[in-house]
């Protein structure tokens, strides 16, 4: 063998539905061979697993990073949120600022900002609106991991009607790059939400009632229609409801091309997190109920829901602090870059997921849906040497003062308990989070593109 850079010992290596005993000899950023320990060759520079799960590097293909002011995340502290949370590449959404990626040129103007400042890899979405159908192939010529179109008509690429949206769709068809859609039929929530305003509603409450299931229902039945007509790859972002599971199992067996992510706030809270924390769990979609929790555990598990992503969201304390005596005013988000593997972990260990399902909702199922297999989200020879190895005896309790988002004041999670810790993070064959601390570069993340047209 030819001598490596790097040597992983005595992990619990997770390989798809197995785990194994073993190490890794990484090469150049590249994973070299897959052996025993004893087949290992020694070399100066060796980490010892202590029996942890290595995992492949976790991916989170949902966060937003790019916001203008001093104050909010930018891909700086947004990944070394990410590196410390156990994560190794990170998707941004395209933005809804002037800087917003709509075209060939603000996705590179993007791509080279968060190269200067990224410690993880990243991929970049563009947006895909009524305003931009034009300009949808050459994004996907300039790398973008996807697209992201909003139904609510609030952003820059956003559509008003299914013609817009039927366009929208076809045109991303064409790339064959995923189209990754905020679902909510806007018509809905406008009228339920300006029904609770004319009552006088202003409580946290009111924000979950003016979005009930039906919102999203209707929109993924709609999606998941006018997908397969048009031939796009539809990807329901941030699933919240139970009854989206059984009509994305439904268009499954039917074998549409169809996917869904759902996030760890639709799998540990319920709209009573708005009545304690108020604004700052003002999330869009809302929080919902305990059997839409369940049943989304339950499409977790058994694969139907594909993946886990964060919607990392930050906002200022400032920004949501409006919404304290008046919800409508206060922005929709909430950070979770860095604390979603942990509490994700700790459901591992109640036996909530296998290890195995958790690798492949965070890593390998990311990276096929979204082209970049087996660069990321495998761990086999020729794959990007990267990392999460996770101590699962590990316990610890959130501490928001102690997160690296430039928005830990919001967290929901302050002072939660959580068992099963991402100890490592690598990149490329560099360690960029150990124990918790970012010890990685800025600058040293590299951009991500589909591996294929
Ligand atoms: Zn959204
Ligand atoms: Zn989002």
């Amino acid at each position: 063998m030819i001598e490596p850079d790097l040597v992983i010992r005595n992990g619990r290596l997770v390989l798809g539905d197995s785990v194994v005993q073993g190490g890794i000899a990484v090469k150049d950023g590249k994973i070299a061979a897959i052996a025993a320990d004893a087949a290992l060759p020694r070399v100066g520079n060796e980490i010892d697993a202590h029996g942890n799960f290595v995992l492949p590097g976790l991916i989170d293909c949902h966060v937003h990073f790019s916001r203008i002011t001093e104050e909010t995340e930018d891909f700086r502290s947004g990944t070394q949120a990410a590196a410390a949370g156990g994560l190794t590449t990170i998707f941004d959404m395209p933005g809804s600022d002037e800087k917003a990626v709509l075209d060939a040129v603000t996705l590179d103007d993007k791509r080279k900002e968060a190269e200067s400042l990224a410690f993880v890899d990243f991929g970049l979405f563009g947006g895909a609106g009524k305003g931009n159908i034009a300009k949808i192939s050459e994004m996907a010529q300039a790398g973008a991991i996807g697209f992201k179109t909003f139904m609510l008509r609030e952003t820059s690429y956003s559509v008003d009607n299914d013609i817009q949206l039927y366009q929208v769709l076809e045109e991303t068809a064409r790339t064959g790059r995923p189209n990754c859609i905020h679902a909510e039929n806007p018509d809905l929530v406008d009228y339920f939400a300006q029904r609770l305003i004319r009552a006088g509603r202003k409580d946290p409450i009111a924000h979950a009632e003016s979005r009930p299931n039906i919102c999203e229902v209707e929109a993924i039945s709609r999606l998941f229609l006018l997908g397969k007509h048009s031939g796009a790859r539809v990807h329901i972002v941030h699933m919240s409801t139970k009854e989206g599971v059984p009509i994305l199992a439904q268009a499954k067996d039917k074998g549409q091309t169809v996917s869904a992510e759902t996030c760890p706030q639709y799998l540990l809270l319920t709209k009573e997190t708005m009545r304690k924390l108020g604004p700052y769990a003002k999330i869009n979609p809302p929080l919902r109920e305990e059997d839409d929790i369940k049943a989304l555990w339950d499409g977790l598990s058994s694969g139907v829901v594909d993946i886990i992503a964060s919607d990392h969201a930050p906002y200022t304390k400032e920004e949501k602090d409006l919404g304290r005596d008046d919800i409508w005013k206060a922005g929709p988000g909430n950070p979770g870059v860095e604390t979603m593997v942990p509490l994700l972990l700790t459901k591992v260990n109640e036996g909530r997921l296998s290890i195995a399902r958790f690798a492949e909702a965070m890593s390998t199922r990311v990276a096929r849906l979204f082209g970049i297999y087996p660069k990321k989200g495998s761990l086999q020879v020729g794959s990007d040497a990267d990392f999460t190895i996770v101590d699962m005896r590990k316990e610890s309790v959130i501490e928001a003062g102690k997160l690296y988002t430039k928005s830990r004041a919001l967290t929901l999670y302050d002072g939660w308990k959580v068992k099963g810790l991402p100890i490592m993070s690598v990149v490329r064959g560099a360690v960029v989070m150990q124990e918790g601390k970012v010890v990685g570069e800025e600058g040293y993340g590299r951009f991500v593109a589909p591996l294929t047209s």
